[in-house]
């Protein structure tokens, strides 16, 4: 490891004691970002790159709500207020029993680089709980939203911190917690984003992180003059992100395979066509359901604790959660003719497993360029919301296309290394950084 990213990380990791995923998403930024700033010594000075991976606040509160039998629950909260240099404080809640500190401050800190590269006007945050949705009834989640909302209230607004959803935060959990919200403060305002288009919300927001992954692996394939047409591809995860990847790769004449869950994946060699993903968007949306099921209504194989990186495909969509591809998955993949891996989810690719794909010098897009659609979107419906005016569908889509195409052509511009090779990672991280940079160098030591 380069000395200077060593001391770095000693003291990331001395101040962020037992936040893992915290100290491997700061390190993946640092080994890019280090030499960048050792060039242009003004951000070293004003130690910008101390700063950002520094929240600006922390927020941690207690959530008690009843459950149906009348007992009380107690979960924790969480909102971590990372970058407000270019804009409001702006990112997903997950609700999810695995949630910690560590994890949301990964999250939050991607966040900054992400919404940067989106061009748009928008800081970093990321929020949630440990809170299980899964199991509870529609009372149990609206009066969980409730508390979490009642307290979490007093410190966002449209132009403090703009919420939206993530791992285990649909629809469903948006409008239970814009309902508290406007209840509380009396106001009708885009606080949080992905609300149902009949009250304020945007065309397109619920396709876009996936929809936005697709196209930008579309700008990476034509880099080397090829395109999505007739190709397989490996999906993870079945939630938001999967549904809309697969969506758009079926209509744009790829063929998706696979389809996960926390439980094991599914293996459809015929395809998940339009019919069969109506069909999970029913299983998982609605009735809430396990992806097993699919293999016994379809009559394909179903792999219990599996992923699905063994199977032959010519592309791979990593769509469920952080650090669910590992050097031998990556091995796998690329030993199968794999030549595309375009992260819907937040860093699904552990250090060793993206050292492999550099190796081969494979198209990898990572998870704050190539999944950065969804956040955009967010930003248009905050557009939307203070202008007091929707868009089309069509208006919206063709925004999304025009950004993930601005994002990919930003990589390219900071990525580009001999031979005509993109390095993606370097790209996404200096590209998002520098914006962030300029910003906090003008407003002083803030
Ligand atoms: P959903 O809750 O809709 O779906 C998540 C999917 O991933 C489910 O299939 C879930 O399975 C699976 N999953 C969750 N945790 C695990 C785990 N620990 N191991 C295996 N599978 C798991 O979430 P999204 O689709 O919204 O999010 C997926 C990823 O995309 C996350 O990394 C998120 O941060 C990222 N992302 C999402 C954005 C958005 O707009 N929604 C924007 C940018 C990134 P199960 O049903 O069993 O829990």
């Amino acid at each position: 490891m380069d000395p200077i990213v060593e001391q770095f990380m000693a003291k990331i990791q001395a101040k962020n004691p037992a936040e893992p995923e915290f100290h491997q998403a700061v390190h993946e930024v640092a080994e890019s970002l280090i030499p960048f700033i050792e060039e242009n010594p003004k951000y070293k000075h004003a130690k910008i790159l101390e700063r950002i991976a520094e929240p600006e606040r922390i927020l941690i509160f207690r959530i008690p709500w009843l459950d149906d039998k009348g007992e009380i629950q107690i979960n924790r909260g969480f909102r971590i207020e990372m970058n407000s240099a270019i804009g409001p404080y702006k990112g997903g809640l997950r609700f999810h029993p695995t949630v910690n500190l560590g994890i949301l401050k990964f999250l939050a800190f991607e966040q900054v680089f992400k919404n940067s590269l989106t061009t748009l006007p928008m800081g970093g945050g990321k929020g949630g709980s440990d809170f299980d949705p899964k199991g509870k009834s529609d009372n149990e989640v609206m009066r969980f939203c409730q508390s979490f909302m009642t307290e979490l209230s007093r410190h966002i607004g449209p132009n403090t911190d703009v919420l939206a959803g993530d791992i285990g935060v649909g629809g469903r959990e948006i409008g239970f917690l814009f309902g508290q919200y406007k209840r509380i403060r009396n106001e009708f305002t885009g606080v949080l984003t992905g609300k149902a288009l009949e009250w304020g919300g945007s065309f397109i927001r619920p396709e876009a992180t996936g929809y936005g992954a697709v196209y930008f692996a579309e700008e990476m394939l034509k880099t080397r003059e090829d395109s999505l047409k007739g190709k397989t591809c490996l999906v993870s995860g079945s939630g938001n992100v999967a549904q809309f990847a697969t969506e758009k790769i079926n209509e744009l004449g790829g063929k998706v395979v696979t389809f996960s869950d926390s439980t094991g994946f599914i293996y459809d060699p015929d395809g998940i066509d339009a019919a069969k993903l109506a069909w999970v968007m029913e299983l998982k949306n609605n009735r809430r359901g396990r992806i097993k099921e699919y293999a016994e209504k379809y009559g394909c194989e179903y792999h219990e604790g599996e992923r699905p990186w063994g199977i032959k495909g010519d592309a791979a969509f990593p769509s469920a959660t952080e650090n669910e591809i590992n050097e031998k998955d990556a091995k796998k993949l690329i030993n199968n003719g794999c030549t595309v891996i375009c992260e819907g989810a937040n860093m699904p690719s552990m250090p060793e497993a993206i050292e492999v794909y550099m190796e081969h010098k494979i198209l990898y897009g990572p998870g704050k360029a190539a999944n950065a659609g969804g956040v955009a979107i967010s930003g248009l419906e905050m557009t939307q919301n203070s202008i007091r005016l929707p868009w089309t569908r069509e208006e919206v889509d063709a925004r999304l296309q025009q950004i993930m195409k601005n994002i990919h052509e930003t990589c390219v511009k900071f990525g580009s290394e001999e031979e005509g090779y993109v390095n993606y990672v370097k790209g996404a991280n200096i590209g998002g950084f520098v914006k962030v940079a300029n910003a906090m160098l003008a407003q002083g030591a803030v």
